[in-house]
């Protein structure tokens, strides 16, 4: 069985309002997204794709890849403008003889060997997952005037997290229907947020749930960086 990981690093992150793009901002003194690298090159993945915004792929491959010699890097690709562009060169860019595809925001420095190894034995039987988790909050639905519309039971309502990961064949093929229904969708009004929701509206492959953890967050403001420097310190010093 051979698995990859593409991790997505393609975001320009206007939300942080930083001068640096997030993935390079520094964590406990490490880049932001050294720290899922590491993770990927740790673990039983057999290869990487990293995905950069177009024109930083030479820079990462300096500053991140050579500097901490991951060697598990196969491809540095170009991104694309909305997150599911990145993802679609990341999965073509993946050799053609894998069998399980991870897809990861290089946003998430806190993945750990636990979700991967868990997510694998899980998408060996159900072919896709997303890892995530319950939330604690209770969810509304709100109407257009701002009014709820609905309250769905918290129990079944999940916040997703990455990575999805998915059989190689269902990806590739998901992928391939987008390229040829990109225009369609968008014209429909269709928000494309993450890799499920493409497997979920082009194929009929059920998406299987995968406990993930609550500290995997995806770094996204500057809120997000002090949290992560708290938790990365506390992690590295166990
Ligand atoms: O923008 P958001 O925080 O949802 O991005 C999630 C992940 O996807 C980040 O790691 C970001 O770098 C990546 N991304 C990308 N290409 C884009 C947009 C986001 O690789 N066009």
């Amino acid at each position: 069985m051979k698995t990859a990981a593409v991790v997505l690093a393609g975001g320009s992150g206007k939300r942080m309002h930083a001068d640096v793009p997030k993935q390079y901002m520094t964590l406990c003194g490490h880049p932001l997204l050294y720290y899922s690298l590491r993770a990927f090159e740790d673990s039983f993945i057999d290869e990487i794709v990293l995905v950069t915004a177009a024109g930083e792929e030479e820079h990462c491959r300096e500053m991140i890849v050579e500097r901490y010699g991951f060697d598990k890097v196969r491809a540095i690709v170009p991104g694309g403008k909305e997150r599911y562009h990145s993802v679609m060169h990341g999965v073509k860019a993946v050799s053609t003889d894998t069998d399980y595809i991870f897809i990861h925001d290089g946003a998430r420095p806190f993945i750990t060997q636990e979700i991967l190894k868990r997510v694998l034995g899980d998408v060996q039987e159900k072919k896709a997952c997303v890892v995530g988790m319950p939330v604690k909050d209770t969810i509304k639905i709100a109407d257009e005037d701002g009014f709820v519309a609905d309250t769905p039971k918290r129990a079944l309502v999940w916040q997703v997290q990455t990575p999805q990961v998915f059989a190689a064949e269902l990806i590739r093929r998901a992928y391939g229907m987008l390229e040829k229904e990109e225009a369609e969708l968008l014209a429909r009004g269709v928000e494309i947020t993450d890799d499920a929701m493409i497997v979920e509206l082009l194929t009929k492959q059920p998406v299987y749930l995968t406990q993930g953890s609550y500290e995997n967050i995806k770094i996204t403001t500057p809120e997000d960086m002090g949290y992560a420097e708290w938790q990365m310190a506390e992690r590295l010093e166990k």
